[in-house]
C-alpha cells in the first residue's frame, strides 16, 4: 500500500498516560518496516477551507486559539497541546490525500492508507470529542465531492466505537453514506439501528451494533449480509474505510474478538465489493490502542493489498449477530 504519513502528527502531545499517543504511529511504522512493498507519502496539511467545509468556522477558530494558548483538556478524554493544531491539519490533509489518490486511480498495491493522528470519527460539526478534533474521513469525503472528483462517497467505519461525528456531519445528506459496525454499549452510546438519517439523507446512515464478544466470523457475516448490500445499492465512486483497530481481541479498551487475520478478511471483502461497483478505496486510520495489535492490523490490511489471501475463520456466527443483522436489514429495506 501507499501510506500517508507526516511527522507533524507525532507532535500532538496528549501527555504521559493517554492511550492515543505518538507511539501508535511509531508501532505501525515498525510493523510495516518488516513488510514488502510499503511506500510512504507526505501530504499537504488540510486548508482551513477544507476543514470548514465540514466543521463550523467558530469551532475551528476556537480550537486554533485553544492550541495557540498552549492547549489543555478540551474535555476529560480529549487533550491538545500547542502542536495539536498543526497535527490535526496534517491528519486531515493525509485523509484528503488518500481520497484524492484513490480517485486518481491508485489501487491494488498502490491503495492509499492515511496514517494520521489525532483520529477523527468522533469529531462532530461544532465540537471535538473522543480524542478527535477534525473529522478526517469527513474532510476527505467532502473534499472530493467539492472538487468534483466524486459525486457519491461511502464511508464504512469498522472502528469498535460508533463514529458519531461522521454520522452527525452527513446525517441529512444523500451523497454520503455512513455505515458503521461497532460494539453495543461503548462510547459514545450512539449508533442505534434506528438512526438511519433524516430528510434527503433518510436511509444513508447504517448502524450495526454487535454484542461484545463478536469475532471474525461475526464481522465477516455482518459485512456480507448487511454492509456489502448497502454499498452495492448506494453505488459510490469512492469508499473511505474509517479503519480503527480497537475491535481486536487484544485491544485494551474493547471486548470484541477480532483477530489480526480478521482485518485481512474485512479488507478483502471491502475490496471485492468496491471492485463490483467500480469504487475507488481509501483507508483512514481511526483508533486502536494495543500497540502490537494496531501494528499487526495495519500490516494485515497492507499484506492483503500486497497479494496475500486471507484465511477463512473456523468459528461460527453467533445467533445474536444473526438477529442484529436481520433487524438492520429490515430497518434499511434490504
Ligand atoms: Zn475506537
Amino acid at each position: 500500500m501507499r501510506f500517508g504519513y507526516s511527522e507533524a502528527c507525532l507532535a500532538h502531545d496528549t501527555g504521559d498516560r493517554h492511550p492515543e499517543n505518538p507511539d501508535r504511529l511509531r508501532a505501525i511504522r515498525r510493523g510495516l518496516a518488516k513488510r514488502h512493498g510499503v511506500e510512504y507519502t507526505d501530504a499537504s496539511p488540510a486548508s482551513r477551507e477544507a476543514v470548514t467545509a465540514v466543521h463550523d468556522a467558530d469551532y475551528v477558530d476556537e480550537f486554533e486559539t485553544f492550541c495557540a494558548d498552549g492547549g489543555g483538556s478540551w474535555d476529560p478524554d480529549t487533550v491538545a497541546g500547542e502542536e495539536t493544531w498543526d497535527a490535526a491539519l496534517a491528519s486531515a490533509g493525509l485523509a484528503a490525500w488518500a481520497a484524492e489518490a484513490a480517485l486518481d486511480g491508485k489501487d491494488g498495491r498502490q491503495t492509499p492508507f492515511a496514517l494520521g493522528r489525532p483520529p477523527g470519527h468522533h469529531a462532530v460539526v461544532d465540537d471535538a470529542m473522543g480524542f478527535c478534533f477534525f473529522n478526517n474521513a469527513a474532510v476527505a469525503a467532502q473534499r472530493v465531492l467539492d472538487t468534483g472528483a466524486a459525486s457519491r462517497v461511502a464511508i464504512f467505519d469498522w472502528d469498535v466505537h460508533h463514529g458519531n461525528g461522521t454520522q452527525d456531519i452527513f446525517y441529512d445528506r444523500d451523497d454520503v453514506l455512513y455505515a458503521s459496525v461497532h460494539e453495543d454499549g461503548l462510547y459514545p452510546a450512539t449508533g442505534a439501528v434506528s438512526e438511519t438519517g433524516t430528510g434527503a439523507g433518510d436511509g444513508t446512515t447504517v448502524n450495526l451494533a454487535l454484542a461484545a464478544g463478536a469475532g471474525d466470523a461475526d464481522y465477516q457475516y455482518a459485512i456480507e449480509e448487511a454492509i456489502a448490500p448497502v454499498l452495492r445499492r448506494f453505488d459510490p465512486d469512492l469508499l473511505v474505510v474509517s479503519a480503527g483497530f480497537d475491535a481486536h481481541r487484544h485491544d485494551p479498551i474493547s471486548r470484541m474478538r477480532v483477530s489480526s487475520e480478521g482485518y485481512a478478511l474485512m479488507a478483502d471483502q471491502l475490496r471485492t465489493v468496491a471492485d463490483e461497483v467500480g469504487a475507488a478505496v481509501a483507508y483512514v486510520l481511526e483508533g486502536g490502542y494495543g500497540l502490537d495489535t494496531l501494528a499487526d492490523g495495519v500490516s494485515m490490511v497492507h499484506e492483503t493489498y500486497d497479494g496475500r489471501a486471507p484465511v477463512e475463520p473456523d468459528e461460527s456466527v453467533d445467533e445474536t449477530t444473526e438477529a442484529s443483522v436481520e433487524t438492520l436489514r429490515s430497518a434499511v429495506g434490504l
